[in-house]
């Protein structure tokens, strides 16, 4: 982990990160997606902090921006326009003007309504834009019910249904480059069985059009690999290269095709955690609480998700353990960390590590009860 006497006299709650992790991390996908049809955008949502975002533009990633702010924060870390992917399902329409202006790489587009309104923009300013058209495949990802993405009765995507009729009105328009179809999913998917569903759906969907004459530039599948929440050490770096297998075995991709990825959580979640302070342990009628100085201000995916983040002691040299319930001083019931979990006998003073916090993690942060935002760290 990290040398803790550098960080004694921090300010906690902080975040850390290891840099060379997050290094290690953008080699594998390399590595392990070597062909050059093979374009890995990195979806900005997951943490959006300039250092982070530095360097993964200076890897040579691409990103995926969901509002006009992530644009921004895409642009100015270095990441070139071309490479840029407008997604989300309610684009505003100084949004879309100001990525129109920009020039992004291509709309994700989500619906018909937003799709005319793109290209009402699009005559405005005399410009041809690309789109891709998201579909909602309504493939269960047997992922939490929140971060399911693609089943019917999702807000994302444009249904099956309704593709022909989406499909038919970029074509009869001067002003809109259909370039492709995009997916997505869901969220820490942790087996490759809904990528090889969504592989096939792909396969059959591209063949039927293509029986028609249309032919799609690039495809687009998405993020939503998962990472090793309770096992942090022993599996750092997320299995990228059974990752892309799935596809390179599963997908047929047509000559000059491209095939793009837009990962979040996985190439960036296990760099993070998230440092806080115990301020009490407190006995209650039947548990040990040990009070901690973050809360689900500084890390909301427990409260959100019911997600549970490996917590450490690496402050406390004793051999015996305890059981604890680890809260947060936020006033509100769901600002738990863990429920009975088993740590060193713990005091005032000592320090704890949320781990795999790198993802939807400082990015979340809020400022409800009139608290600071954590500053990050950096290795
Ligand atoms: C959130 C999101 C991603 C990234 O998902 P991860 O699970 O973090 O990999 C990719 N694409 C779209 C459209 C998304 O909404």
């Amino acid at each position: 982990m990290f040398d803790i006497k550098k960080f004694r006299d921090t300010p906690t709650p902080f975040y850390y990160y290891d840099m060379e992790l997050l290094s290690n991390t953008l080699d594998a996908i390399k590595k392990a997606s070597p062909e050059k049809e093979y374009c890995v955008h990195y979806a900005i949502k997951a943490n959006s902090n300039p250092m982070i975002l530095k360097f993964i533009a200076k890897n040579g990633f691409g990103a995926d921006c969901v509002s006009e702010g992530e644009i921004r924060a895409a642009i100015n870390a270095g990441f070139p326009a071309e490479k840029i992917v407008f997604a989300g399902v309610g684009k505003g329409d100084s949004e879309i003007d100001f990525a129109i202006d920009n020039g992004v790489g291509c709309f994700n587009v989500e619906s018909l309504p937003e799709l005319q309104l793109i290209n009402e923009m699009a005559i405005n300013k005399d410009k041809v834009v690309n789109v891709a058209l998201r579909v909602n495949p309504n493939i269960d990802a047997h992922t939490h019910h929140y971060i399911t993405t693609g089943l019917d009765e999702n807000k994302f995507g444009i249904a099956l249904e309704m593709l022909d009729e989406a499909i038919t009105y970029c074509l009869k328009q001067p002003n809109l480059h259909l370039i492709g179809l995009h997916f997505h999913i869901g969220s820490q998917i942790t087996t490759n069985e809904p990528f090889k569903v969504l592989c096939a759906k792909i396969n059959a969907m591209v063949e039927h059009y293509s029986a028609q004459g249309i032919n799609f530039e690039s495809i687009n599948v998405g993020g939503g690999l998962g990472i090793d929440y309770e096992n942090p050490d022993s599996n750092p770096i997320p299995d990228f290269s059974s990752y892309f297998d799935t596809f390179r075995k599963n997908l047929k991709l047509s000559k000059g095709q491209s095939l793009h990825f837009e990962l979040g959580r996985s190439v960036v979640a296990q760099c993070g955690s998230l440092i806080t302070k115990v301020l009490y342990v407190k006995e209650g009628l039947k548990k040990k609480f040990v009070i901690v100085d973050a809360g689900m201000t500084d890390l909301i995916r427990p409260a959100l998700y019911q997600a549970h983040h490996l917590i450490q002691n690496i402050t406390s040299s004793s051999s015996l353990t305890e059981t604890y319930d680890v809260v947060g001083p936020i006033c509100e019931s769901s600002d738990c960390f863990g429920v009975n979990e088993t740590l060193p006998v713990t005091s005032r003073g000592d320090l704890l590590a949320l781990r795999s916090a790198g993802a939807y993690g400082e990015i979340m942060a809020s400022q409800y009860n009139c608290r600071k935002l954590p500053q990050a760290i950096f290795n």
